[in-house]
């Protein structure tokens, strides 16, 4: 077996116990058990698992993924007591088959796979059919009687041992595998008429011509002969599986999917089950219910006469597992029976592979299948229905952020009508999808970086399009099932997914798709439906999805919508956890009424330099900015105030007595100004002051960093009038709405603080303005003052600033943007490299940077309450609706977070979870 490392094997004590590396499963008896999936991979586990209750598993065993830290940890080495119990393993396997490894006469053939922890699918390699060489495959025909179905199997371990093992691949300037060109030179031998037939046409000795050619292939590619000897052949298939843990697409996967590098992936071992023996056999994957839509039914797809490989890389089209209600009853049957064991077992829905050699069904694989977003909630909360799981459950098994497919648009319906269907594929992955269409994975990423709407279009995906798939809308291939990969990834991914439409002609070298007499061009449009697997020409309008329907159009009723029921009991439930508050950032009245619609029980951040973008006002704003005195900027100012007081009216009354967090004004003031010649004359004319004034105050505001300028609250320091317009128009409309019989509750919040001295001198303006107008108005107000902690002095200075602040509300994008000394506008230049190189994991202005700006919000929270025991805190940065920051929050022990109306779903999920895991 595998090489040992000298060096090791002289330390190694001779008492001491080696550990396990090695876990057998079979005949209903197994070392390791579903539980044990950080040691065994999933699909080592719940082979284990599996064989427990007693499903039907080729016997086998898994090597660990210690063994896999080792390799790496050691040069590539394997820990020495690896071969002695892999020895065993072997023995403990020929024994359960009644076969031998390399047998002239019955020899055992052998499944090679990965199998992480996660599941990362396709992107690592797997051999089958290891143990055949040119004397075994003689035994196997004879054996099966079946000279065709034993050179096949060779073949095929051939082509992969070739590739995966020994690295027989394309080369630069190759357009086809190697592998491939020599079938296809064999076909063109053999049917000179008809070059394109198909694989089975090939009978046994025109396979047995192709297993000299692939040998001949592998010799002159690699210098080396194909090793004969079973051993040497599981010895470069276990260093190739660990070696595929660093290839590229798994790479790629697991930064995408935050799946730790150290983990490493197991390597299971299994006796070979054939699908391939002949019409009474065939391979197929299943899921216990619908992944797309989550409906409780048997659904998946199965291929007749083939491998498993061939279904999972959908280069054949299968057909629907149900038609084997009539192929083969029995087998269907047992595969409802095997349905219903396994979620009773697992308590989830069950992604399953099984192989079914001459009627007989076996398991090869069971994992918590991926699911969309729609199936995960419907999933979950039927479960509970079904009292397979408790709500709790139902809660922590859905991913918080898949319940933005659930707001996601989908095609207008009328749009939709009018648009005449040009061909159907299988619906993969849900949602409604338009772009410009780009044939390589490569063209769609660059497309996306210049910001087009793209869908990816291609014959069929491999793992290798996986940057491509991420840059795209939608993916839409011309083969394939539900279940290969590109279903698979883009489903996980969220991604519209329209597959197998094989209607389509995909022609790569001309950069065109033919379809039903129309063509279409690299960088035309078409619209894909991933819900019913339709294909629009051109660029269909997309209509909000049935959940906003319900809560914000309101033109459909919830016993119109079974996606919003479950969607309902789901937020019904997450509120009954949650002890997070969630806020919304809304900065408009209609904003704020949907934002009630989606949870929110208050506005955390109302921006009021974005009420100023509507009509004239920004004239007012821009009079007020270049104003040279008091006077002037007062005369602005009152032109302001109205606008501002009738839009927190409007606010306060849309929350109908949730409080309001309202920011005063943060703009940098360049923004404001017009910059180019002819904006600058018009508005002059508009002030009635000349061009060159314009001009010059627009030089003199000219900052080079306006990000670090003079902004936030430095504004109402330099001009306090501004300041106090705000507060006025706060508390008059505060008057007005609560003379009206509305209970209002305002929490003005001033930005950008760094030193208590700012906060003081703005709370006393605020306390000015508010006793002016509650005298005027002869009312009582009731209202809080206090700062926005977006800077990392007033972190550190926080137990001073408490004193006056009565809140805090953590600003973190600012406080991401200073603490990492990255302007957030600028970042994106520079960040995917960052992440690529890992230095930092994820974008930290997405998702928040616990180790650093993290630290710092401890440090504010922990000075903060030092000084106001019971000081509110909450975070109104764009983390809020991010969930693992939101956990991070809850964890904190703030108040509240507060995010985007279309976020708050996710918000109160991720809130909700939190409060689980305590
Ligand atoms: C922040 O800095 O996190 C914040 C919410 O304020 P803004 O994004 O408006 O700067
Ligand atoms: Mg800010």
């Amino acid at each position: 077996m595998p090489t040992q490392s000298k060096s090791s094997k002289k330390k190694k004590s001779p008492t001491r116990k080696a550990p396990k590396y090695v876990y057998s499963f079979g005949n209903g008896k197994a070392d390791g058990n579903g539980k044990m999936k950080a040691l065994l991979g999933g699909k080592g586990a719940n082979l284990a698992e599996m064989t427990r209750i007693r499903l039907p598993v080729p016997p086998g065993f898994t090597i660990s993924t210690e063994v896999c830290t080792y390799y790496y940890d050691h040069q590539r080495t394997y820990p020495p007591a690896l071969e002695k119990q892999i020895d065993e393993a072997i023995q403990k396997l020929e024994t359960a088959m009644g076969k031998k490894f390399g047998d002239e006469k019955d020899p055992l053939l052998v499944a090679v796979r990965s199998g992480a922890r996660d599941s990362m699918p396709g992107m690592m390699d797997t051999i089958l059919n290891l143990g055949l060489n040119d004397r075994t495959v003689r035994a196997l025909a004879e054996r099966s009687k079946n000279e065709r179905f034993a050179y096949d199997c060779y073949r095929r371990f051939l082509q992969m041992y070739g590739d995966v093992v020994m690295g027989v691949q394309k080369r630069a300037g190759e357009d086809h595998e190697p592998f491939e060109v020599v079938i296809e030179e064999l076909k063109q031998e053999l049917f000179p008429r008809d070059p394109h037939v198909s694989d089975t046409k090939l009978d046994a000795a025109a396979l047995r011509t192709l297993t000299d050619r692939f040998r001949t292939l592998i010799r002159e590619r690699t210098g080396k002969d194909f090793p004969e000897n079973p051993r040497d052949q599981l010895r470069g298939a276990v260093g190739a599986v660990f070696g595929s843990w660093n290839n590229e697409r798994a790479i790629i996967y697991r930064r995408k999917y935050n799946i730790p590098h150290e983990w490493g992936t197991a390597v299971n071992v299994q006796a070979m089950v054939f699908g391939n023996t002949g019409n009474d056999s065939g391979s197929g994957v299943s899921f216990t219910r619908d992944p797309a839509t989550g409906e409780k039914v048997l659904y998946g797809e199965f291929l007749l006469n083939a491998q498993g490989e061939d279904v999972v890389a959908g280069v054949r089209t299968p057909e629907p597992v149900l038609q084997l209600q009539v192929e083969m009853p029995e087998v269907y049957r047992q595969l409802q029976d095997v349905r219903h064991t396994l979620e009773s077992h697992f308590h989830d829905m069950q992604d399953f592979e099984f192989t079914v050699e001459q009627g007989r069904l076996f398991m090869l694989q069971t994992r918590n299948g991926k699911r969309t977003g729609f199936a995960a909630v419907r999933i979950a909360v039927e479960m509970v229905k079904e009292k397979l799981i408790k709500p709790d459950d139902a809660l922590r098994r859905i991913p918080a952020d898949s319940l933005s497919q659930l707001l996601a648009p989908v095609f207008d319906s009328r749009a939709r009508k009018t648009t005449q269907v040009i061909a159907r594929g299988l619906p993969a992955g849900p949602g409604a999808a338009s772009g410009k269409i780009y044939f390589s994975a490569n063209e769609a990423e660059t497309a996306a970086q210049r910001g087009e709407k793209v869908l990816l279009v291609r014959v069929e995906t491999s793992p290798e399009d996986i940057r491509g798939m991420l840059a795209a809308e939608g993916i839409l291939t011309a083969r394939g099932g539900v279940s290969s990969h590109a279903a698979l990834v883009a489903r996980q991914m969220g991604k519209v997914c329209v597959c197998g439409a094989s209607e389509l002609q995909i022609d790569y070298a001309t950069n065109t798709l033919h379809v039903r007499g129309q063509n279409f061009r690299k960088g035309d449009f078409l619209s894909i439906d991933g819900t019913t697997g339709e294909i629009f020409p051109g660029e269909v309008k997309t209509s909000p999805s049935d959940v906003v329907r319900v809560l914000i159009d309101r033109d459909l009723t919830p016993a119109e919508s079974p996606v919003y029921r479950v969607f309902a009991q789901l937020m019904q439930w997450a509120d009954q956890r949650r002890t997070l508050e969630v806020r919304a950032n809304a900065d408009q009245p209609d904003q704020v009424g949907h934002a009630v619609a989606f949870g929110a029980e208050g506005v955390g951040l109302c921006r009021t330099e974005h009420m100023f973008f509507e009509g004239d006002r920004i004239d007012h704003v821009r009079e007020m900015i270049l104003a040279e005195n008091g006077v002037e900027r007062g005369k602005a100012l009152a032109k302001l105030l109205p606008a501002q007081r009738s839009d927190f009216a409007g606010i306060f009354r849309a929350l109908k007595g949730l409080p309001a967090t309202i920011r005063f004004l943060d703009p940098p003031l360049h923004e404001f100004i017009p910059h180019d010649e002819a904006s600058q004359r018009d508005l002059a004319e508009k002030l009635g002051i000349s061009v060159d004034r314009v001009a010059r105050r627009v030089k003199e505001l000219h900052e080079f960093n306006p990000m670090l300028g003079h902004r936030g609250c430095r504004l109402g320091i330099v001009y306090p009038e501004i300041s106090e317009m705000q507060a006025r128009a706060v508390f008059e409309a505060a008057a007005e709405v609560q003379a009206s019989g509305t209970k209002v509750r305002p929490e003005i919040m001033i930005p950008l603080v760094g030193f208590p001295k700012e906060l003081e001198l703005q709370i006393a303006l605020v306390h000015n303005v508010a006793a002016q107008v509650q005298k005027e108005r002869n009312v009582k107000l009731s209202y809080l003052v206090g700062t926005m902690i977006e800077i990392p002095r007033a972190c550190v200075v926080a137990d001073e600033i408490a004193k006056s602040a009565q809140f805090f509300s953590f600003g973190t994008n600012d406080l991401t943007q200073t603490t990492l000394g990255m302007s957030r506008d600028d970042a994106g230049s520079f960040l995917p490299r960052y992440q690529e190189e890992e230095i930092v994991r994820q974008n930290p202005f997405a998702v928040l940077d616990q180790g650093g700006v993290g630290k710092l919000m401890e440090t504010a929270v922990k000075l903060g309450r030092s000084t106001r025991k019971d000081i509110k805190l909450g975070i109104c940065g764009e983390h809020g609706g991010e969930p693992d920051s939101v956990k991070f929050c809850h964890r904190l022990g703030l108040a509240y977070v507060s995010c985007s109306p279309f976020r708050l779903p996710i918000a109160r999920l991720a809130a909700a979870q939190a409060a689980l895991k305590q």
